[in-house]
């Protein structure tokens, strides 16, 4: 089983078939990029990288990416594709930890040598020009074959705390999520394009798989990032898109939707889906979204440690707004995908009955083999099979999944439990508030108490009482923050989560 076949069965039918784009350019046909990543693979072994090895990709978006993977696979090497966001230092500690041999890189991301590498590739040299020149002969070069069970992908978590983490994903694991993808999420077409506005190395990049298994277009846009502007342009010109936005993205693409006065039809010609999962999507912000750009959105829950399989909020469940659980339904991340069993688990690991809060645990053929050289932290994450993923959350009696938060962020004050993701997603429906995180801090009286940041939009105003005012009309009393927070932006990490262990540090230190 490799994950390269998926290029060849396409390269062989349909050899002549746009496959990649740049911005609205054509890049490679399925041809192109088999005798491109042939050529690669042939040199990469020519070079003496054995199955196994190593390759770090450290790149913005860029189509080299897809026919860098493929020809890795091809060759039987393991592709550890780093967030282009990081910077050098962090990538070299990735470099080490993984043991990478090779490192593509664009010199926007990376322009000094990494230590530690024995070649570093710029994807845009003449150096790298003779690595992909295409070979006539594709299929005389040799796939190295690989096991279910051989690792084809090291993601490194984005470890809010401490050092990132190697997941280790194989063939299976991906194969599973890829035709998953069809059931669970959306089905594709080979006229269908997949636009790849979020990192690829990341949710979106791990997404080209199942838009390769059914032979659709890969667009990279020209800006190698998100610019909704450059994407409803793109998706007009190509023909509509999916894409995997996490919902700061989706929010850029409704407020630019809203600013420009593109409504559900105009939309409907530019987005077919937009996948959105990583990290909470506020019950009012998806309510706005699907009001300004219709029924085209599918959530997704998932993590590094199952990748993009977890459970998922189908389009249907989120358009049919006259079922009676249709605002619970809309706030939870949808019910376990198909070839997964999610349940909610004490600390032991025992099941809890419905509607009790627990860490959500997952077991199927989508989860990890486990991290690189970690196995205490292994062993510690996947026990019988089943992945803890740090996630608390309940189930109701339909299955329907809702997160609470990572156990960490929970806040428990007077000896009561309180979930922020609940005082958020109240002050969100709060007049001009346009963003809000909420944590705990330590308190002499209560053990710790609620703090609320809020961002407000642009040009709007509100005053601490206004925004108590609407939590007292809303929720328990000793839910509601103690302090009121107005700021001009939340601080986020590289994939656009909130980091709410920098303002409980900020808190502290202005506490001092
Ligand atoms: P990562 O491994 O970087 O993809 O991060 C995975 C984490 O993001 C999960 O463990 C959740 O805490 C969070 N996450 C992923 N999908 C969702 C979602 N749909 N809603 C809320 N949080 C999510």
């Amino acid at each position: 089983m490799s994950l390269v076949h998926l290029l060849l069965r396409h390269a062989r039918q349909t050899p002549e078939r746009p496959a990649i784009f740049y911005g609205t350019e054509p890049w490679a046909t399925h041809g192109q990029w088999a005798q491109r990543s042939a050529g690669l693979a042939r040199r990469m072994v020519a070079a003496g990288l054995v199955p196994g090895d190593r390759v770090v990709l450290f790149m913005r978006n860029q189509p080299r990416y897809l026919e860098i993977l493929w020809a890795a696979w091809w060759a039987g090497l393991v592709v550890v594709p780093v967030n282009a966001k990081l910077h050098p230092r962090e990538a070299e500690w990735i470099v080490a930890n993984a043991g990478a041999r090779w490192a593509f890189v664009t010199h926007d991301v990376v322009a000094e040598p990494l230590t530690g590498l024995e070649r570093q590739i710029d994807v845009e040299s003449d150096d790298c020009d003779d690595l992909l020149a295409p070979v006539n002969d594709a299929w005389a070069v040799p796939v190295v074959e690989r096991g279910a069970q051989d690792l084809a992908w090291i993601f490194y978590t984005s470890g809010t705390t401490g050092r990132p983490k190697g997941v280790m994903l194989t063939h299976r694991n991906l194969m599973t999520m890829g035709l998953t993808y069809f059931i669970d999420v959306d089905p594709v077409s080979a006229d269908d394009a997949m636009v790849y506005a979020a990192p690829m190395s990341h949710g979106a990049g791990i997404y080209a798989i199942p838009h390769l298994m059914a032979g659709a277009r890969h667009v990279v846009p020209a800006s190698g990032g998100v610019e909704p502007a450059e994407l409803f342009a793109l998706g007009q010109a190509i023909g509509p898109l999916s894409t995997f936005a996490a919902p700061t993205i989706v929010k850029r693409l409704v407020d630019h939707a809203e600013q420009h006065g593109i409504g559900p039809d105009a939309s409907a010609r530019a987005f077919k889906t937009i996948v959105y999962g990583g990290a909470p999507m506020y019950a009012a912000d998806m309510a706005r979204a699907l009001r300004v750009m219709g029924p085209r959105f599918v959530q997704i829950y998932g993590q590094g440690e199952t990748p993009m399989v977890g459970t998922a909020l189908s389009r249907q469940q989120l358009a049919d707004t006259s079922h009676p659980r249709w605002a619970e339904r809309m706030a939870s991340v949808g019910v376990a995908q198909t070839p997964v069993q999610v349940r909610v688990a004490d600390v032991e690991g025992r099941s809890l009955p419905t509607g009790e809060v627990g860490e959500v645990l997952v077991k199927g053929d989508s989860v990890m083999a486990g991290y690189w050289k970690n196995p205490e932290a292994s062993s510690a994450a996947v026990r019988d099979g089943w992945l803890f993923t740090g996630d608390v959350g309940c189930l109701d009696a339909d299955g329907f999944l809702t997160l609470k938060d990572r156990s960490k962020d929970l806040i428990i004050s007077g000896g009561s439990n309180i979930y922020p993701r609940e005082v958020e997603e109240v002050l969100l429906t709060a007049p001009g508030v346009a963003e809000v995180a909420v944590v705990g801090v330590p308190d002499a009286e209560w053990g710790e108490s609620v703090v609320a940041f809020v961002v407000m939009a642009p040009g709007l105003q509100t005053t601490t009482e206004a925004l108590d005012q609407h939590c007292l009309a809303q929720m328990a009393r000793f839910k509601r923050p103690k302090r009121y927070e107005i700021v001009t932006e939340l601080p986020k990490n590289n994939y656009g989560k909130v980091l709410k262990t920098e303002l409980r540090q900020r808190l502290a230190s202005t506490a001092d």
